[in-house]
């Protein structure tokens, strides 16, 4: 199987359309059909003989979080997770990505990007004592933005979906997969043609953006029956974007994964329990990791430390479990 080829790109060094030159491997269409159907049948045999047919919704957020600590899962359905500086800022980042990619004007990013979200039926509260940090930070966010994000000139040669819902159903079940990557890039000429699905990111890379765009390759694959020939994500902190394209063995273990989390998901749903497995990336931001007997005092006094960063290439490796592929 060809390996998953990985690319850097620093934004002031490769326009986002030389990267798009960079030659995904190839999956063949009996490949792709394949994978759809032994996906399709892996719901089927955990949906159909286990589960009483109540609505299923399958999200990235929820896979994430499954996988790693079932009682967490079930927590942040419960009440969310305590938003930290650095969650604001991500929201708001987000927010103003979409209005500069659509056209938009950033006169005043936080405050632009406050009104969006309103509109959109989100009031984001701003912790006052955060506020000049948060505002700061946006700024400095935002200029990289715009000297990156050539709006004018992306929109002249893709087609391009902001926010993009895909929501993918199963027949004879009431399961839906459903994921809004950030920016779904297209040729001009064709919807489904050479797609690039790429998420804007406020931080430094971490596991979790790894395994969010495997999952959107394969949700793009099963709603087009097309592999993306690129997916990553956009880091605006560090000013760099980090590619991927997508080998056939990085959609088979991305559709096992997906598969263990709704098994995990079916099973809390039928035996109303949930057990609780301490976790590096969640125990941190839990709601209720105040009380919850699977952290030590330790656990807690270590997270007022700032969260170290981890390399794009160690997420890579605990994310599929092989070495990455060459850089192109
Ligand atoms: S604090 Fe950690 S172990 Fe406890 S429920 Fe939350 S994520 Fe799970």
């Amino acid at each position: 199987m060809n390996a998953n080829k990985q690319i850097t790109i620093d934004a002031n060094r490769l326009s986002l359309d030389q990267a798009l030159l960079i030659q995904a491997p190839e999956v063949t269409q009996s490949e792709v059909l394949d994978l759809i159907n032994r996906f399709n049948e892996g719901v089927a045999s955990l949906l159909l003989t286990s589960y009483d047919q109540r609505e299923l919704r399958v999200t990235k957020d929820k896979i994430r979080r499954v996988l790693r600590c079932e009682r967490n899962l079930v927590e942040s359905q419960i009440s969310k997770d305590k938003p930290t500086p650095a969650m604001v800022i991500g929201t708001l980042l987000d927010a103003c990505f979409t209005i500069h990619a659509s056209g938009g004007e950033l006169e005043d990013p936080t405050k632009d990007a406050l009104s969006f979200l309103s509109a959109q039926g989100e009031d984001l509260g701003i912790d006052p004592g955060a506020e000049d940090l948060v505002r700061a930070k946006v700024e400095e966010g935002c200029t990289k933005l715009l000297a990156f994000w050539d709006t004018d000139a992306i929109r002249d040669k893709f087609s391009l979906r902001l926010q993009d819902r895909i929501a993918i159903s199963f027949d004879n079940t009431r399961l839906q997969l459903i994921g809004r990557p950030d920016v779904v890039l297209s040729g001009l000429d064709s919807n489904y043609e050479d797609v690039v699905i790429i998420d804007v990111k406020s931080g430094t890379p971490k596991i979790f953006d790894v395994e969010d765009a495997h999952l959107y390759a394969l949700m793009e694959t099963l709603r087009s029956h097309r592999p993306p020939s690129l997916i990553g994500n956009y880091y605006l902190a560090i000013d760099r974007l980090e590619l991927i394209a997508p080998s056939l063995q990085l959609l088979d273990k991305e559709a096992n994964r997906t598969l263990s989390a709704i098994a995990k998901m079916v099973e809390i749903a039928s035996t109303k329990s949930a057990a609780a497995t301490r976790s590096v990336e969640l125990c941190r931001f839990c709601p209720i990791n105040s009380t919850c007997t699977e952290v030590t005092e330790d656990d807690r006094l270590g997270w007022a430390a700032p969260e170290q960063p981890i390399s794009f290439e160690d997420a890579i490796e605990a994310a599929i479990g092989t070495q990455a592929g060459p850089r192109g």
